[in-house]
């Protein structure tokens, strides 16, 4: 079984070192300076959020900082981890919170600040980090035994988030309590499988059992716990996966939840905290099972839902984003949404609620550190993306670097440098969409991966190419989409932005984090006419997904047709067209992938 190398052999080069970047120095790198939820923690002695928000910040924060290799990001990281650890009790409970209230305190956020202790240990080895993490995860065992831990609310509902510090505990320190522990909280955790004919019919009320980011999160579930428990794993993440994305799926490859799982709709919202939860779960899949599907999922999702909630200069997101998206612009009224407010597709500082906000940052560096993967002799790469691995096999030290603009361009080379004669195996990854593969210049035939096993001497470079056309794909409602590769295409419409600053419940919007509303200028009732689908390359600039100038583009032919808006609403799409009857002339248009259109037309039918 292979294994994700060391985090610390990782080094992003390309578009994705850009892209973390635009990240550092956009809010997720900033949030410990402009947002009092993290700048004035509870968990770091303040009077401010001492729950969730803190932890899932780090849990990005602490990946960026060590991957850029920038020593004051690291600083921070490590100011604040060791300022948690030192509010730790004696018993090792950790969390802010006085021991009269520990029963009301939901523990999500203590499995949660465990698995960011255990990704900080991963780093940089921090034997005090480490003790800490030991002992509070002791106090947890502790308290259970005694009855005195309590899964509800949240916790109850996420208990298989603390099984991935369990493991890295666990093989650390193979004691018997720590499985204990994990039987507990799988017992009195939520068993999903109880809710999923839940899934099927979207609700206008909010309920823990449909919430879109328990379910992205919760996708993992068998497997890590089975992992650790040495249960038999019956791959219920695949049956759950079908049955969403049956009843709630959508044209990138996450489902419609604002905030609650809301049905088969290009209109309905995705909240971005479930795109980077989606992804997350696709990573420790893949990891287990060693199932490529979870890394075609992967790619889907990171290449377009993922861009498209962020701008470009990743200081503002969106809670919600929607396939479909005409208008960025608050509801006057009622909110469109099932369980959001009016304003979830707004990109701003904290649009609807601030976990986005928090969350939103473990998406790129998560991604970076799941490229490269090891077992004895053999290297693998799961994901042709711009990145260099520093490793060593039978003590000689190799490197393997990955040059390429994948996914924006389908071709890249691999160079191997072995600083002496050494045996091993380079494995890569080939996407299942690729129709034809050429590798040092010969044609081969797509099996899922290619394998060179050979005595590496030196520096030695293999160029790879995978060929896609761009085709059209069928979505519900007699609708469809353009695909080209990985990414997904959208029709972008022109807009105006508008721009917010003010002050709400003591937290400021001032410019660059401030809220922006956009508002159309322009048709967006298209059907796509004719087949013509024309790829076009371009430099691009330096904003890997660029709304302004997107690297890649594709031109297509449209109609005006007929559409509605969706019932008592001027900014939102009905699902599908009135009549798929051309009412104009065929124009053509450019198309640019899903990230980087703002407002986008995506899913339409055929004239
Ligand atoms: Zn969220």
């Amino acid at each position: 079984m292979y294994d994700y190398c060391s985090p610390k052999q990782i080094k992003p080069g390309g578009w994705l070192l850009k892209q973390l970047e635009i990240e550092a120095h956009g809010l997720a790198g900033n949030l410990d300076k402009i947002w009092p939820d993290v700048r004035e923690s509870a968990w770091i002695g303040g009077d401010k959020e001492g729950w969730e928000r803190v932890p899932y910040w780090l849990d990005g924060f602490i990946p960026l900082a060590f991957l850029l290799d920038d020593e004051d990001m690291k600083q921070r990281a490590r100011r604040y981890v060791s300022a948690i650890a030192g509010f730790q009790q004696e018993d090792g409970w950790i969390c802010p919170c006085s021991p009269e209230k520990r029963k009301s305190y939901d523990i999500w956020s203590w499995f949660l600040i465990a698995k960011v202790f255990a990704l900080y240990c991963e780093y940089t080895d921090d034997k005090m980090i480490e003790s800490a993490l030991y002992r509070t995860v002791k106090c947890m065992y502790e308290m259970a035994q005694k009855g005195e831990l309590s899964l509800f609310s949240w916790g109850k509902f996420r208990w298989y988030e603390c099984f991935i510090p369990l493991t890295f505990l666990y093989e650390k320190y193979p004691e018997n309590w720590i499985l204990e522990l994990g039987v507990i909280l799988k017992q009195q955790g939520a068993d999903y499988s109880d809710y999923c004919e839940l899934w099927k019919r979207p609700l206008n009320h909010w309920k823990l059992e449909t919430h879109i980011v328990n379910i992205a999160m919760m996708l993992k579930a068998e497997a890590v716990s089975c992992h650790l428990l040495g249960d038999a794993c019956t791959d219920r993440a695949e049956y759950f996966w079908q049955l969403l994305e049956r009843y709630n799926g959508t044209a990138v490859g996450v489902f419609t939840g604002d905030e609650c799982l809301s049905g088969i709709g290009n209109n309905h919202g995705t909240e971005l905290c479930s795109v980077v939860e989606l992804m997350y779960s696709c990573e420790i899949l893949y990891g287990i099972t060693g199932n490529d599907i979870w890394l075609e999922r992967l790619e889907k999702m990171a290449f377009n839902a993922l861009p498209a909630s962020m701008s470009d200069d990743m200081w503002t997101h969106q809670y919600d984003q929607q396939v479909n998206q005409i208008s960025c612009m608050r509801f006057p009224g009622k909110s469109f949404f099932r369980t959001n407010s009016g304003e979830s597709h707004l990109f701003g500082l904290e649009p609807n609620f601030g976990c986005c906000t928090a969350n939103h940052g473990q998406g790129w560096p998560k991604l970076a550190m799941s490229i490269f993967q090891k077992k004895e002799n053999s290297i693998q790469v799961t994901m042709m993306l711009p990145c260099e691995l520093h490793t060593k096999i039978q003590e000689a030290d190799v490197t393997v670097r990955i040059d390429t603009q994948y996914p924006f361009r389908h071709s890249g080379t691999f160079t191997v440098m072995a600083e002496q004669p050494t045996e091993f195996e380079l494995k890569f990854r080939i996407p299942k969409w690729a129709k034809k593969v050429y590798i040092n210049g010969r044609e081969t035939e797509n099996c899922g991966y290619y394998s060179i096993c050979k005595v590496w001497n030196g520096t030695e470079s293999i160029p790879v190419e995978f060929e896609d056309t761009p085709h059209f794909v069928t979505r519900p409602y007699d609708l469809f989409t353009v695909e080209y590769g990985p990414l997904v295409f959208a029709l972008p419409l022109d807009f105006a932005c508008h721009r917010h600053e003010y002050e709400k419940d003591g937290v400021e919007r001032k410019f660059p984090y401030c809220d922006y509303e956009l508002e159309r200028k322009g048709e967006w009732r298209f059907g796509f006419s004719g087949e013509k689908l024309e790829v076009s390359k371009a430099q691009g600039d330096e904003i890997p997904f660029s709304s302004k100038h997107p690297s890649v583009s594709i031109k297509a032919s449209f109609q005006r047709i007929a559409w509605d808006y969706a019932d008592g609403y001027e900014t939102v799409a009905e699902k599908y067209p009135e009549s798929n009857v051309p009412l104009s002339e065929p124009q053509e248009m450019v198309m640019i992938p899903y990230g980087c259109a703002k407002l986008r037309m995506t899913e339409m039918p055929r004239v």
